[in-house]
């Protein structure tokens, strides 16, 4: 069935009708406002819907969904507009903005927090650390919890907490039908499970409910900086140790393009190339423990320079990595899970780097701990028992350098095939991956158990603008733009 577009007329007309009835604003596009409410983080995508509504209310969202399905219109829906392929929009379609509702309330006493459906990550950590508490989430605090949390949301607390998914209590959801319910263990709880890294296929969440945890608010930090002659060494240890760890640690390790400012880095290191490791102590920060090992593993290889620091965790490290990730650079990330870092994989990996002219980093993203204990069946996430992420995050800025860098990296990622295991993260699943699809949701069975809870929801693929979108089982399948 082809997707109704609508004229500009038209489109001014379904303006002035969601303005009735909404509390937050709308836009069509051309108004005043309208490019910047369109921008989202990655500029490789550039599209244009022919309304935003920006909603402030579940009230609005509902009006939202129902608009866009009685005029015909594609819906998408927006939270922090991180999403790497740029389904928080939709050509010509009706672009439900959640960029307003931004509340969070923390129950502190029964170590719960609510949060709207549009908050991001600084959002929940700025509240919750007046309470001495966490949610876990991810790395960067500008991301938006919608997609992050629904795709399964992996981070600094992931090996102590699982990951943000895991610590769902209940959601509100709007469904196609427009109808307000709640998802939770005995509400919906089939939904439930799909929720648990199924992403936004099943409607627009309006509040997520979470569990918190006791943290902080000080976090201890280390960090070591490698040259790229002794990197492969230095991650050929990382390799060895990481699997042995306790799950008060976590160990990333950066191989950057170019070292940015950070306050850890000496002057002459600034703006090399260089492989960053940062471990971060995920208990006490005052402990002997936790000082012991954190020393420990920064040196691990021949650290070029190396510093442990004691941070607040929500105001300091959650913002730590920010600048590194700009809205508006054109960017392409690939994923990959891996349970092996072998010598010969680690050359190559290091060499490849040393040949990218791009900017940002290949990251590997330790993994395991609570996240893994978690059967396999009880979520919607699948693939929790890697060891780490390999994910090439890499930008520019010209659009006539798209095609050489994205084949750049893909060649980088075809090399180290052999050593890659099976799957790759939903939120991660870039354009040129479809062939991936069914790969991100763990295999056939796991999809067609979601895509059966998909057509119980949404029979007709209302919500079909997502990372990874699934189709309902019986339904109608419908291409996206
Ligand atoms: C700089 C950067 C850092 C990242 N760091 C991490 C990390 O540390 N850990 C990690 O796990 N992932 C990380 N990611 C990946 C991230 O999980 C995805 O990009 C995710 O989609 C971002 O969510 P968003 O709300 O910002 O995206 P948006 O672009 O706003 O939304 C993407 C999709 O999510 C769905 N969606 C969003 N909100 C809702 C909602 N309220 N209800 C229903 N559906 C919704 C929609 O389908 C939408 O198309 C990172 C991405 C970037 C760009």
């Amino acid at each position: 069935m082809p997707e109704t577009v609508i004229d500009q007329a038209a489109a001014a007309g379904l303006v002035r009708e969601l303005q009735k009835s909404l509390s937050g604003d709308v836009l069509a596009l051309g108004e005043p406002g309208y490019d910047e409410a369109r921008a989202i983080w990655n500029a490789m995508v550039d599209k244009k819907p022919a309304v935003i509504a920006r909603c402030a209310t579940t009230e609005d969202v509902v009006s939202a969904v129902n608009a866009a399905r009685n005029h015909g219109l594609q819906v998408s829906v927006r939270c922090g507009g991180h999403g790497v392929t740029g389904k928080a929009l939709a050509d010509g379609g009706l672009t439900i903005d959640l960029t307003r509702m931004r509340r969070v309330e923390v129950n502190a006493g029964d170590q719960l927090v609510r949060v709207q459906g549009g908050c991001l990550l600084g959002d929940i950590d700025a509240a919750t650390a007046q309470h001495g508490l966490i949610v876990p989430a991810g790395i960067v605090s500008e991301t938006g919890v919608g997609g992050l949390a629904l795709g399964g949301g992996i981070g600094w607390f992931s090996r102590k907490h699982g990951l943000t998914c895991d610590n769902f209590k209940s959601l509100e959801l709007v469904t196609a039908a427009g109808e307000v319910i709640r998802a939770s263990e005995t509400e919906h709880p089939d939904l439930f499970w799909a929720l648990h890294g199924g992403g936004g296929n099943f409607g627009a969440v309006t509040e997520f409910e979470f569990e918190a945890h006791r943290f902080g608010p000080e976090m201890r930090i280390g960090v070591a900086l490698h040259h790229p002659e002794d990197a492969a060494a230095a991650l050929a240890e990382y390799a060895q140790i990481y699997p042995e760890l306790s799950d008060r640690v976590g160990w990333h390790a950066a191989l950057k393009q170019s070292m940015p400012g950070l306050p850890f880095v000496p002057e002459p290191l600034r703006g090399k190339r260089l492989l960053l490791m940062i471990v971060m102590y995920l208990d006490d920060a005052q402990s002997d423990d936790g000082i012991k090992l954190v020393e420990r593993l920064i040196g691990v290889g021949k650290p070029a320079a190396k510093a442990v620091t004691v941070m607040p965790f929500g105001a300091r490290v959650q913002k730590l990595l920010d600048p590194e990730f700009p809205n508006g650079n054109r960017y392409y990330t690939k994923e990959a899970h891996i349970n092996a870092l072998p010598e010969e994989a680690l050359e190559i990996l290091v060499s490849r780097w040393g040949e990218m002219k791009m900017s940002g980093e290949i990251e590997i993203i330790g993994l395991g701990g609570a996240m893994a204990r978690v059967s396999p069946e009880a979520t919607a996430f699948p693939n929790r028992h890697h060891n780490w992420w390999l994910n090439f995050a890499l930008h520019w800025d010209k659009a006539s350098e798209d095609v050489s860098n994205v084949a750049q990296i893909r060649a980088a990622h075809d090399a180290l095939k052999p050593w890659l295991g099976s799957g790759i993260y939903a939120n991660m699943l870039n354009f040129d991956e479809a062939d991936r699809l069914v790969d991100a949701y763990g295999g056939q069975e796991r999809y067609d158990r979601l895509a059966r809870v998909k057509a119980r929801y949404d029979q007709d693929n209302f919500f079909r603008s997502n990372n990874a979108a699934i189709a309902p089982i019986g339904g109608r399948s419908r291409v996206t733009n």
